[in-house]
């Protein structure tokens, strides 16, 4: 925490070396087709784009785009796959696949980490300590389901779906793939996902994991794209599920395309989240949380606490604080590890931030942001917080997406608690107080799928997530997001 004398050093020119993580041991491509029946195969219309990196704005690789064609073969392959090979397996069979995936990825993780870095721009801090071993963790965890789904489901039997079509965005690349990924499999059932059109490498790199586990061909098929790819998986009707996280915008599409259709569904939407600070919270604590979760990752972040709701006797503590504390925060190289804060992902997602800074200025708030330098190439933003903004204010009621925090105050519970649910999202909140009645009566009443309380952004495969309202249907993650892979019958 900055201290006046520390805060003085750091203005002074406190630099850190640079601790770049390397990326020579980086066995990536620099063309890659589509994977479909396990097999690499050129897009049936020869059509490829390009990813770059956000950092730097150089081309990373080129890659396939999936059209119609491209996705009726992968789903045709899918469908093989699972009236085949995969349909027969013993469950304990399966699931020795999904552990050695898992495994694959453990051992190949500082690969994966660095590549999500340079395609996606988050910090390596991140992607190292954060994606990949969850990812993988997911992978571990539904293996250990796969034979014992009679347990989960007690009395019932419960039956795979068939193929899954799984639609990912471009914030958490791999470790939405493996959410998606591992409890389909684990269910017995085939899939076909498609990565965002910015971040499509380490999902490419896992389909290279999944034919090194040997699974039979078409089990897991991945193909590249933009939007109308994702919109033909959805709308195939060889598909039997349809899993999507992405903006509510799209969800919505979605949904009423599948609307009148025997197809399953989750969509794991936007949110909005607000975190309240109780006058009786750690504050230094309660700062750090906050800072972790609307900031790290550029404010990438579903479940990011965008909102912050201040009791009004340590306003004004909590403020300087935080602003002290982003002055620390170092904005740059995604790749080196004192990173906090990378490059946005795209030129679009930047565009669509700074016309949300606009905006909240517009609307009568007070705009702060860290005095730090950024780098000239590239797509950055600075950590930036609004003051002086309502519950009407646009930055308040909608998802950024970006480094940015809308501060209010509360003089009590309730108004805490109306200001915290007056929006239309609902997938998380944070509490920070030092009373556990508090803790239980707030995290009851707030209206979202998962509330952290005196800690932010924390995830186990073993807790399910998912929204309320806006945010989203059905949920992913332990028991419950087996629910979603399985149909239940006597
Ligand atoms: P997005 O624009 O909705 O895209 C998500 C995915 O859907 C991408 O693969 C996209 O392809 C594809 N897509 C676009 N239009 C489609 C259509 N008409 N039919 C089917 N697929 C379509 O979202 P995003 O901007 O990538 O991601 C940010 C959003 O995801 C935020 O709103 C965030 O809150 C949400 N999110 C939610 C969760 C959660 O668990 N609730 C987790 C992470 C992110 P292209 O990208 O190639 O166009
Ligand atoms: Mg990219």
């Amino acid at each position: 925490m900055a201290t006046p004398e520390n805060k003085l050093a750091f203005d002074g020119g406190w630099e850190y070396d640079p601790a770049p993580e390397g990326v020579e041991h980086i066995r990536a491509k620099k063309r890659y087709g589509l994977y479909i029946g396990g097999k690499f195969v050129a897009a049936e219309k020869g059509r490829t784009f390009d990813t770059i990196n956000p950092a730097t704005e150089e081309k990373l690789a080129r890659v396939a785009q999936a059209s119609e064609l491209d996705v009726d073969k992968a789903v045709k392959a899918a469908r093989k796959a699972y009236t085949g090979p995969w349909g027969r397996m013993k469950a304990s069979e399966r699931g020795k696949y999904i552990f050695r995936i898992a495994r694959i990825m453990q051992e190949r993780a500082r690969e994966f980490a660095a590549i999500e870095s340079l395609d996606g721009g988050k910090p390596i801090r991140e992607s190292r300590d954060v994606d990949v071993p969850l990812a993988a963790a997911h992978f571990f965890y539904y293996a250990g389901w796969a034979d014992k789904l009679e347990y989960a489901f007690p009395g019932r039997k419960a039956k795979s779906l068939g193929v899954a079509g799984q639609v990912i965005p471009w914030n958490f690349p791999l470790l939405m793939a493996a959410w998606k990924l591992a409890p389909a499999l684990a269910c017995g059932n085939t899939a076909v996902l498609k990565p965002a059109e910015t971040t499509p490498l380490t999902a490419l790199k896992l389909a290279e994991v999944i034919a090194d586990a040997d699974l039979p061909p078409g089990v897991v098929n991945i193909i590249t794209g933009a939007g109308d790819t994702g919109a033909a998986i959805v709308n195939h009707p060889g598909v039997d599920k349809v899993a999507f996280t992405g903006s509510t915008g799209v969800g919505r599409i979605i949904q009423k395309a599948l609307a009148g259709t025997n197809k399953k569904y989750t969509l794991e939407l936007g949110g909005k989240a607000a975190n309240i600070i109780f006058a009786d919270a750690a504050i230094d604590q309660a700062v750090e949380g906050i800072v972790n979760g609307i900031f790290f990752n550029q404010g990438h972040v579903c479940c990011a606490g965008s909102r912050l709701f201040v009791q009004e006797a340590v306003a004004e503590e909590v403020i300087q604080k935080l602003k002290d504390r982003m002055e620390t925060l170092i904005v740059g190289d995604p790749l080196d590890k004192n990173t906090d804060i990378g490059a946005i992902n795209s030129s679009m997602q930047l565009e669509k931030i700074q016309s949300y800074l606009e905006i909240g200025q517009q609307e009568g708030g007070t705009m702060h942001q860290s005095s730090c330098s950024v780098p000239e190439t590239g797509y950055w933003c600075r950590p930036t917080i609004f003051t002086g903004v309502s519950q009407s204010n646009r930055v308040v009621q909608e998802e950024i997406f970006g480094p940015v925090l809308a501060i209010q105050t509360f003089r009590t519970f309730d108004e805490a608690l109306s200001k915290a649910n007056n929006t239309p999202y609902g997938l998380s909140g944070g509490v920070w107080t030092d009373k556990g009645a508090k803790i239980f009566k707030m995290t009851q009443s707030v209206r979202a799928g998962v509330v952290w309380a005196n800690t932010f952004n924390k995830f186990d495969p073993s807790s399910p997530f998912g929204g309320y309202k806006e945010s989203g249907v059905g949920r992913e993650g332990g028991l419950h997001g087996l629910d979603a892979y399985v149909k239940l019958g006597v």
